[in-house]
């Protein structure tokens, strides 16, 4: 039997793609093998989101070009955002690639009649990603998401539906609802259905134990969405909404589409519509002319703000996007660098006071795997708790009471499990 291997890096995005690219391959006669050197058929899933990304890319890329040379028979592809609309100068650039393919699409070879409708994961974990929404009409002048993934394009309401009934079926317990942008779920479709509505259907469901969507954007974010968070039980109490910069001038220059004001007043709301909620954010230093007293602002707004997760990153300037035909990279990557610790020094400390409020406290965690040994689960409020137990818990939603926190992680002993 021939097999595969796919390497994936980036967003949930790409694994959720991975994922069901795997199944279709075994569909397809293929089995997955463990390493690149064994395979028939090698993918790679790409992120260029950052440099740091696309280096990643670029070397794995060239470690494959003697894989292939030894074995010649072998199929090379890659998929994911390095693939652009000029697939003519990838092929002159990285010749031992045999075919490329954009990021959600199935190889020409092995082409899917609806590429909208991809195949489900035939093994899939107790926690599984479910994509509704493609692409992005935001044109954030660092990003290159929209010209790699092209427009908004969301599956229809009944047809996510369908897919997450299936899932249970197969042993799924939470879904997480993957799009660049979930606010602008549906604007495409006929009845303009919104996630809110999406989440109210997912939420009769009968075996669905939990429910989350990533990533919001905070222009898009509606009270409508916000009440169904807090209304729907399944529903869990964890949003992103990535903020990037806490000031109002470089919030212009990125073109998010709102101020810190703004952003504030809708933290505020989601906080007393939804106390319990888990808000984590992302933030870029370092975007061209950012002053000291710029990061300043965004180091005041996460210390008032008070997130459970902070993901940091320094700006790089990707080709073809605005920011980087308009504005200078002039930041060094020292002050950058900089900048970087600083803020996930601040957000250790943050997340370290957050975390240890649960101490001695009894939360509800699904269990998702094992990890050195103990069962690795999350909380609704996403949350990752290990604890050791004889029983078999996976996919089990148990009681844990918390006996040690730390920034990233809590620990706990079982006190239920669900069918106790
Ligand atoms: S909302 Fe902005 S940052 Fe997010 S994918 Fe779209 S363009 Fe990129």
């Amino acid at each position: 039997m021939p097999q595969y291997y796919i390497w994936t890096i980036g967003c949930q995005m790409n694994k959720a793609e991975s994922e069901r690219l795997g199944s279709y391959l075994e569909q397809s006669g293929y089995q997955a093998t463990a390493t690149a050197d064994e395979a028939d058929f090698i993918v790679l899933n790409s992120c260029v989101v950052r440099q740091s990304a696309e280096n990643r890319v670029i070397n794995k890329l060239n470690a494959l070009k003697p894989v292939k040379g030894s074995r010649p028979g072998i199929t090379l592809a890659v998929t994911g955002c390095l693939v652009n609309s000029r697939v003519d100068q990838l092929k002159q650039r990285f010749p031992h690639v045999d075919y490329f393919f954009k990021p959600g699409d199935y190889p020409q070879w092995l082409e899917e009649p609806n590429k909208l409708r991809p195949v489900l994961p035939r093994h899939p974990s107790p926690t599984t990603f479910v994509p509704i929404i493609q692409g992005c009409d935001n044109l954030c002048t660092y990003c290159i998401v929209p010209y790699r993934r092209g427009r908004e394009r969301s599956r229809p309401l009944a047809e996510i539906a369908d897919e997450v009934k299936e899932l249970v079926h197969r042993g799924v317990k939470e879904v997480t609802l993957l799009g660049q942008n979930v606010d602008s779920y549906g604007h495409d479709l006929p009845d303009q259905p919104d996630l809110a509505d999406l989440l109210y259907e997912l939420n009769t469901i009968d075996g669905i134990a939990r429910l989350r969507f990533l990533t919001n954007h905070p222009k898009d974010m509606s009270p409508k969405l916000v009440e169904a968070v807090a209304e729907l039980d399944k529903v869990c109490e964890q949003i992103s909404l990535p903020v990037q910069s806490g000031d109002n001038d470089i919030l212009i220059a990125m073109r998010r589409g709102y101020t810190v004001e703004d952003y504030r007043q809708l933290v505020t709301e989601i906080r007393s519509k939804i106390p319990e909620v888990a808000l984590s954010t992302d933030v870029i230093v370092g975007f061209p002319s950012e002053t000291e007293p710029q990061f300043q602002q965004t180091v005041s707004l996460l210390c008032e703000l008070r997130f459970d997760t902070v993901h940091v990153a320094a700006y790089s300037p990707r080709p073809g996007t605005i920011a980087a035909k308009k504005f200078e990279d002039n930041i060094p990557s020292a002050e950058k660098r900089g900048r970087l610790i600083k803020i996930e020094q601040l957000q250790e400390r943050i997340a370290a006071k957050i975390n240890a409020q649960l101490l001695g406290r009894t939360v509800e965690v699904l269990v998702e795997g094992k990890n050195k040994g103990k069962w690795q689960s999350r909380t609704r409020t996403g949350k990752l708790v290990f604890f050791s137990d004889n029983n078999d818990c996976l996919g089990q939603l148990v009681k844990i009471r918390v006996e040690k926190t730390s920034p990233w992680s809590l620990q706990g002993k079982v006190k239920a499990h669900s069918n106790d």
